[in-house]
């Protein structure tokens, strides 16, 4: 059985090493029953089950695909899970459906205007499912040669013959061929199926011919009879990309490879006038779908009043994402303009977006992330410790908490102890301060940095 296989946990833990660990790996959905009420705790998610539930809400409306276009405003103190419910939303969503994530000040880039990083950003979050007919065939295995270097190197090519009804075909073998018939077992009898276009091997049974030790194989084995008729097959395969990759794979400018550097630039826009009109002809012919993402901006009051009048607009388009975004701030200027407004985000566009509230932490929610993180980050701590730690964060902030479980881990380590104790939050909580007491530091000793404003401001009063 591969769960005690001694090679595969050895294999498991030290990829586990390899691996960083971030602030909101811990997160792994968003922790809701079937009827979408929040659980207390579930998926490293605590607490805060208002806001969870009401991402919940629109997390079971994107998936029926009920809502296209819609923002989303989660607004609340700093520390409060905000970022932490967006992740969680998207480890819900899965893998087929698009979320890209951006922080507000992540656009003011001089690579590219503000409405093409927008846009592009946009574009990433809206996916489009192509089907494609593939061919496939079918047959019996008449013969594999496999030719083996000389000097122990794998073996990369080979050649196959393959029977069907009507006659018999010669493959040439690539690498991945080769290493699935290697892995398979694949031998002269065996029935299996090649994708055309992928190469793609896969054993459907062994035949009759094959089946005189096919007590051997055990029940796993299924036997087919080398089928007749039709032997060519067309069959479907679905693949989803996002509007973006088609986007730079067309623009002629940038060509492909620009999506592994990662340095796409401007795109004409003619080019996403063609691809649209080319989206929308697969889209009558059934050949495509358009699937809706999320799009999560984080920091929204970084944004200025040319990129909310762009978001205004863009979420009109009828194949726009679904847009989260999240703030922290009060009233306060929007940028750009003289104006102030909540959130630093215009009326208008507020006006249009669903708003969830997150709430500070209780003392017993903090101990639990406390909890949470310490195993995430594979931590030992002993109950005072952590005692300790949820009065710092009750007191200071969560965040501050969070980052001390690390340093005070390295302290204990120091120190040779299996565990971390009251005395390394101590050393630690000496070592490095928090926004309080740093303001205080600040007050004290205004005088000897440089642009006071304090000191200035008292100066002209003066
Ligand atoms: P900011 O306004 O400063 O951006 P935020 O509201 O986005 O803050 P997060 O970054 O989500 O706050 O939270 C801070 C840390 O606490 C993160 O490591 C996050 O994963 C963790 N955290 C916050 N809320 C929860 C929660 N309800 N359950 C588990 N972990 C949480």
């Amino acid at each position: 059985m591969a769960s005690t296989d001694p090679k595969k946990i050895a294999e498991v833990r030290d990829v586990h090493r390899l691996e960083r660990i971030g602030a909101h790996s811990h997160i792994r959905g968003l922790g809701l029953d079937d009827a979408l009420d929040a659980r207390m705790i579930s998926q490293g998610m605590v607490g805060q089950n208002g806001a969870r539930r009401a991402a919940g809400v629109i997390l079971s409306m994107i998936q029926e695909e009920k809502i296209a276009g819609r923002a989303v405003l989660i607004a609340g103190q700093p520390g409060t899970g905000k970022t932490a419910i967006a992740m969680g939303m998207a480890k819900a969503l899965g893998e087929d459906t698009p979320f890209t994530m951006l922080a507000g000040s992540e656009i003011f880039s001089l690579e590219m205007s503000k409405t093409e990083a927008l846009t592009q950003a946009f574009r990433r979050s809206i996916g489009i499912r192509i089907r494609e007919e593939a061919e496939i065939i079918e047959g019996e295995v008449v013969e594999i040669e496999i030719e083996r270097p000389a000097n122990g190197q794998a073996a990369t090519f080979g050649k196959m013959t393959l029977k069907t009804t009507e006659m018999e075909t010669m493959y040439d073998l690539g690498q991945k061929m080769i290493e699935t018939i290697q892995k398979e077992g694949i031998a002269a009898g065996d029935i299996i199926t090649i994708d055309k276009s992928s190469g793609k091997i896969s054993l459907l049974g062994r035949s009759f011919a094959r089946s005189r030790d096919y007590d051997a194989m055990g029940p796993q084995t299924r036997f087919v009879q080398c089928p007749e008729g039709e032997l060519q097959k067309r069959k479907e395969v679905v693949h989803t990309v996002n509007l973006h990759e088609i986007d730079v794979i067309n623009s002629r400018q940038q060509g492909f490879l620009a999506l592994f550097a990662g340095d796409t630039g401007e795109i004409k826009s003619e080019v996403r006038e063609q691809i649209d009109a080319k989206v929308a002809e697969w889209r009558e012919e059934g050949k495509a779908d358009i699937v809706p993402g999320v799009l999560f901006i984080d920091e929204v009051h970084m944004l200025d009043i040319e990129c909310f009048s762009f978001l205004n607009r863009a979420l009109e388009a009828d194949s726009s994402p679904i847009v989260i975004m999240a703030t922290n701030r009060g009233i306060t200027n929007i940028r750009g303009t003289d104006y102030k407004s909540p959130h630093g985000i215009p009326l208008d566009l507020l006006d249009r977006m669903l708003i969830i509230s997150t709430q500070p932490y209780s003392q017993r929610e903090i101990r639990k992330i406390i909890d949470i993180r310490a195993e995430e980050e594979d931590v030992e701590m002993t109950e005072e410790a952590k005692e300790l730690l949820t009065k710092i964060g009750t007191e200071s902030t969560l965040r501050y908490a969070i980052h001390l479980i690390t340093v005070a881990n390295l302290v204990a380590l120091k120190r040779k102890a299996q565990e971390v104790d009251v005395q390394d939050i101590r050393k630690v909580y000496s070592l490095f301060v928090d926004v309080k007491r740093s303001t205080q530091f600040l007050i004290e000793y205004q005088q000897e940095f440089m642009f006071s404003e304090v000191q200035d401001d008292e100066a002209n009063e003066s």
